[in-house]
């Protein structure tokens, strides 16, 4: 028998907890971040019933991102959803005031996160997904009904949680991401065209890291840091800006500013169930942003993709599909994302008081230096 089916007709059979104002729907999601979008039209194009809901008004804005992916994300998203304003050929990291390393490879875009989550969003409509704007979800009740913002009741076989680091689904089955790294951003005039990432380094940024992301005739100039030291960040991006505009590389006008929190604890056990709701969680919401580098939009895009395919081969009954996405969750992302994790954490136990942080240990905590990939 198919499983899902007999336990949604058990569900049905016990409905007295059941709102009877509530829409029924076979899919919740809950954010159409890059990871819903994702969730939405994979489980909207194999024909069941999505409902797709976000708080923003305006899908992707305001924009809380640096915009870099890696080129490899084209081969998930086509064209990288005529996203791209500069490819990205190389990464320089600056430690504390050496000279740079150059890694001469590293391929990546800039994109403009309004048009991909934007396109991303369009084709779970167009796939038969039902989208809706403006409306959050406040909670998963207990009987596992969930209820919006509106005052609205939702009644889903599966709620995928795609509701980012501070997931209100993964609350309500106890998923909660810790630590976090907190960073902030302004967006810059770039004087002088540049086809690298720039990583900075420092003592001064437990957790974390400065960074220049050049796209096009501007810049990202931001930071991150440990949750704990967050009240830094203002003075730690305006002394990066100010080193820059010394160096002649950025102007003095700030264009834009934004900020936020990105998953740095490594994955969360993304399936669950509330009472008689089944819970998948993707993206941020599933702890899968790299606690080193805080990427996260190729994982969000990828896992999102996976949720939305397991909920439909789950309500069709195939026993093994949360297994499976608990499986390609694990190994996509599972040994980098435990070994980012330790790396951040063996970086930051090196904090001890004024002491300085060996120079050994800053390296073994960045993707650019061997000694973060020995064993
Ligand atoms: C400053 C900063 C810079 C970053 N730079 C990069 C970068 O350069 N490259 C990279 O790969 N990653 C970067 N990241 C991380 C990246 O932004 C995330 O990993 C990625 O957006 C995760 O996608 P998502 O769909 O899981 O979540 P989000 O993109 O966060 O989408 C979640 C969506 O859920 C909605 N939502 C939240 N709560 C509710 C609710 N209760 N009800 C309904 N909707 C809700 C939100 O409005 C949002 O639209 C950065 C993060 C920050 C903060």
């Amino acid at each position: 028998m198919l499983l899902g089916q007999a336990w949604w007709r058990r569900r049905r059979a016990a409905g007295a907890r059941l709102r009877m104002s509530a829409l029924e729907v076979d899919v919740l999601v809950a954010g159409l971040g890059p990871a819903g979008s994702r969730a939405a039209w994979a489980a909207a194009r194999a024909g069941v019933r999505v409902l797709a809901i976000d708080r923003r008004r305006r899908i992707g804005e305001p924009v809380q991102c640096a915009e870099l992916v890696p080129a490899l994300l084209r081969q998930e998203v086509d064209g990288l959803a005529g996203a791209v304003t500069q490819t990205i050929e190389a990464m320089h990291t600056h430690l504390e005031t050496e000279p740079p390393e150059v890694t001469a490879h590293f391929p990546g875009a800039m994109i403009e996160r309004t048009v991909f989550d934007a396109a991303l969003a369009r084709a779970a409509c167009e796939a038969g997904a039902r989208c809706r704007t403006g409306v959050a979800l406040a909670a998963v009740e207990a009987d596992g009904a969930a209820r919006l913002s509106d005052g609205s009741t939702v009644s889903a076989r599966v709620i995928i949680g795609a509701d980012g680091p501070h997931s209100r689904v993964g609350r309500s089955v106890g998923r909660l991401n810790s630590p976090l790294t907190h960073a902030q951003q302004i967006t810059v005039p770039l004087d002088r065209a540049h086809g690298a990432t720039d990583i900075f380094l420092s003592r001064a940024m437990p957790g974390g890291y400065g960074w220049l992301f050049p796209k096009g005739d501007v810049a990202h100039v931001g930071a991150g840091v440990a949750y704990s030291e967050r009240r830094r960040l203002p003075a730690l991006v305006a002394d990066l800006h100010a080193r820059l505009v010394r160096e002649g590389r950025v102007g003095t006008r700030v264009l834009r500013r934004t900020g936020g929190a990105i998953p740095a604890g490594g994955p969360l056990d993304p399936v669950a169930y509330r009472a008689g709701a089944l819970v998948l969680l993707a993206g941020d919401a599933a702890g899968l942003a790299n606690p080193v580098t805080g990427a996260g939009i190729a994982a969000a895009v990828q896992s999102g993709t996976l949720a939305g395919a397991a909920a439909v081969a789950w309500m069709a009954g195939a026993d093994d599909a949360l297994e499976r996405f608990r499986e390609e969750v694990e190994t996509l992302y599972g040994p980098a994302l435990a070994r980012a994790a330790a790396r951040r954490r063996a970086l930051l136990a090196c904090y001890r008081g004024d002491a300085p942080v060996p120079r050994a240990a800053q390296r073994a905590g960045w993707i650019a230096y061997p000694e973060y990939w020995a064993a």
